[in-house]
């Protein structure tokens, strides 16, 4: 969960023709949830998700859910809404870009998120940049 790269439409990367979004196993880089690094996230959520969110945030700023060592998600099919993507778009206006928006504002969080936890260089981001150009 926690897009906080709400301002962009497409990264940093200029993207004439936006891939369709995709999740990655063994990343969970938006299930680092320090209220710290992810103000405007919160911000975007009602009161109810809020307190919800605050509840999920573990000592170490990841969320208590996710299992750090394999970087999965331990209550997947119950997770909160917000932690669904495309929820998540909504919240941010993505809907009315429509579905290709949709997707560079989705890719843009998951870029912008994956950077900060594993690097810019490190090997999530290009397994990732590589999932989206697959499809
Ligand atoms: S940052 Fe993106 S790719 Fe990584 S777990 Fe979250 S939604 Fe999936
Ligand atoms: S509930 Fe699951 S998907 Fe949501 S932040 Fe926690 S570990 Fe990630």
């Amino acid at each position: 969960m926690a897009c906080h790269a709400a301002g962009e439409t497409a990264g940093d990367e200029p993207v004439s023709q936006p891939s369709p979004w995709r999740c990655i196993d063994g990343c969970g880089a938006c299930c680092r949830l320090d209220p710290s690094l992810r103000q405007e996230a919160i911000e975007a959520l009602s009161p109810e998700q809020q307190q919800r969110y605050l509840e999920l945030v573990g000592p170490d700023g990841w969320c208590r859910h996710f299992d750090t060592g394999s970087r999965r998600c331990r209550i997947y099919d119950t997770r909160p809404d917000f932690c669904q993507v495309a929820n998540l778009v909504t919240l941010f206006g993505g809907g009315a870009l429509g579905s290709r928006g949709g997707d560079a504002l989705a890719i843009a969080c998951c870029k912008q998120q994956i950077r900060s936890e594993y690097g810019g260089r490190g090997k999530v981001l290009r397994r990732f940049l590589r999932a989206i150009r697959l499809r």
